[in-house]
């Protein structure tokens, strides 16, 4: 898969465009939703240049994957939504043109703050 250097998350990632930032780490950057779609909705990127999920999971080292997978947690945590400090929430990626991806960079929605109601609209 070809990565596309100039998708908006990629400028994020650079500094090029600003973003309102909720946590970073050597992995992950993590900031709100720009056309929140619930009362919390927060994306969560890996560091790495991948396309959607299928390509990181064909490219991502270990390393990348728990540090992407432990992410969503921690950010779930510090906006008070995670089952541990708060009420849930929903993770979600859209993968490619049938699951509806508009920025290829691979990114997790993360919806609460509410009920997130029906899992598919
Ligand atoms: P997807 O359809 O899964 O690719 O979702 C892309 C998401 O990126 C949408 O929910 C957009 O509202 C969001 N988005 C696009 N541009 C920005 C931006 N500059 N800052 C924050 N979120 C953005």
């Amino acid at each position: 898969m070809i990565y596309d250097n100039n998708n908006i998350f990629a400028k994020i990632l650079r500094g090029e465009i600003p973003c309102e930032k909720i946590y970073e780490d050597e992995f992950i950057l993590s900031f709100y939703d720009i056309n929140p779609k619930k009362k919390i909705h927060a994306l969560v990127i890996p560091k790495g240049k991948y396309v959607n999920l299928d390509d990181f999971n064909s490219k991502a080292t270990a390393e990348e994957m728990v540090g992407l997978l432990k992410g969503i947690t921690t950010v779930a945590e510090k906006l008070g939504i995670s089952a541990k400090v708060g009420k849930g929430y929903r993770a979600l990626a859209n993968i490619s043109e049938h699951g509806g991806q508009e920025v290829p960079h691979l990114h997790f929605h993360l919806f609460g703050g509410e009920k997130v109601g029906k899992m598919v609209e």
